[in-house]
């Protein structure tokens, strides 16, 4: 089989996880599975999938999104959806920018045999197998024709974990030793990898991953059995921690230390939403990730989890707007609206739930709230807040209509504010 066919093969059996800067998108309906664009969660730059599952970094959302493209020419060139059909998506990054990126396995082989996943040993599907140097030529044919700009390269495991993440830092090197490749690279860390691999991971690539998969050790039982989550999974990402802060970025790549993130599986082991947001809130704490990725859980045939209900996309949106109150709104865990379940409610915004409790009889004053206050009030992003502080300078912001013109979504803002000591709500009327 030659490498264009691998490719295809892969694409055609994954949905490949939300890496990256994915932004989430809003459900039609909390009892839907149907998507929409819709306004992206705070600070979040464009809507994109809000499928995956992540088997260690693979999946399959991109071939329902090939097979749309191929049949939509308005939506898409025939160009894309053949790019799309060997795996190349585009991928936001930091910054706004867009990127070409091509997700892949090495393998699709895997001894392992977690419950969710497409790629556990036993099931009965055609598999395919890169060797190193064959996935950095590949790719590096599709770099240079600028089909593919970055990749994000993950693996089944074959042979233990050490074994096969040798093998990915193996085509690492190859692709930026041997063919110079200096764009973005996403490389995943393998269960079982050890502290020297995850180092030498980290001198090449521009972020390193590891899924947890769950929230703790105890729902991971029930996902995957055969993973252990302190040994596998969490101390790899503690030890890539530890390297970012004690030693020098000079031996990152291109003199910098590579971004971390990881995915949880939501909905396929009865865990609750305060036990997710619980090992977020620690993540970005203790382990500084730049993100953690939350898969709603899909049924996968043939899986001991097939007759399991896919998880609703609502849940999956709502802990992703809290997972921002908590990385960039200065939340604690403590402020998250938990239902006596431990769920977040799903009709309602984490942060207007916040807000309806705190601050509709304690409304803040725009004109005089510091920075942190104003991080607290619905529809007024860390974007917003600047453009505030800025136009304080200026003068007084005196109506809804200052407020709208500087970014802030005075509508959602309006119920929990003051503007020069007065409350706003009645001007909405007016528009
Ligand atoms: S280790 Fe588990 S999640 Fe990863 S590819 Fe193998 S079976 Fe899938």
């Amino acid at each position: 089989m030659d490498a264009t066919a691998k490719f295809e093969l892969f694409a055609s059996y994954m949905n490949l996880e939300p890496a990256e800067e994915h932004t989430p998108v809003q459900p039609v309906a909390a009892s839907s599975n149907t998507l929409r664009e819709a306004p992206a969660p705070y600070n979040t730059t464009r809507p994109g999938s809000a499928y995956a599952r992540a088997p260690c970094g693979s999946s399959p959302a991109e071939l329902r999104q090939a097979v749309d493209a191929a049949s939509s020419p308005l939506k898409s060139s025939s160009s894309d959806a053949k790019k799309r059909a060997l795996g190349i998506s585009y991928a936001a990054m930091p910054g706004g920018k867009h990127m070409a990126m091509l997700k892949t396995l090495l393998t699709s082989a895997c001894e392992r045999d977690c419950f969710y996943c497409p790629f556990r040993a036993g099931r009965d599907f055609r598999r395919a197998t890169f060797k190193p140097d064959e996935m950095a030529r590949a790719f590096m044919g599709l770099h240079r024709t600028s089909a593919a700009e970055g990749l994000f390269l993950s693996s089944g495991i074959a042979g233990g974990g050490v074994r096969t993440q040798d093998q990915l830092i193996d085509t690492a090197d190859i692709l930026r030793h041997k063919l110079n490749y200096r764009g973005y690279l996403h490389l995943k860390i393998m269960p079982g990898a050890d502290r020297a691999q995850v180092e030498r991971s980290m001198q090449l690539a521009n972020r390193v991953s590891i899924n947890l998969e769950a929230p703790n050790a105890a729902r991971l039982t029930r996902l995957a059995p055969h993973k252990n989550f302190f040994d596998e999974l969490l101390r790899p990402l503690q030890w890539v921690e530890d390297i970012r802060s004690t030693q020098s970025a000079h031996a990152g790549w291109n003199g910098h230390w590579p971004s971390t993130v990881t995915q949880l599986v939501v909905g396929g082991a009865d865990e609750s939403d305060v036990e997710i947001m619980s090992i977020s809130a620690e993540l970005y704490k203790r382990l500084h990730l730049a993100r953690v990725y939350y898969s709603a859980f899909h049924p996968v045939s043939n899986t001991p989890l097939e007759n399991r209900p896919a998880e609703k996309p609502m849940r999956e949106f709502r802990l992703y707007q809290s997972s921002f109150l908590l990385r960039d709104y200065g939340f604690d865990l403590e402020d998250l609206p938990f239902t006596q379940n431990g769920n977040l409610p799903l009709e309602v915004d984490p942060k207007i739930a916040w807000a309806q409790i705190n601050l509709s009889e304690s409304p803040v004053e725009v004109n005089k709230a510091d920075k942190q206050a104003l991080l607290r009030i619905p529809g007024v992003g860390p974007k917003g807040v600047n453009e505030i502080l800025t136009a304080r300078r200026k003068g007084k912001l005196c109506n809804l209509r200052d407020l709208q013109k500087i970014g802030v979504i005075a509508s959602r803002a309006a119920p929990f504010i003051l503007l020069d000591g007065r409350r706003p709500s009645q001007q909405l009327n007016l528009w």
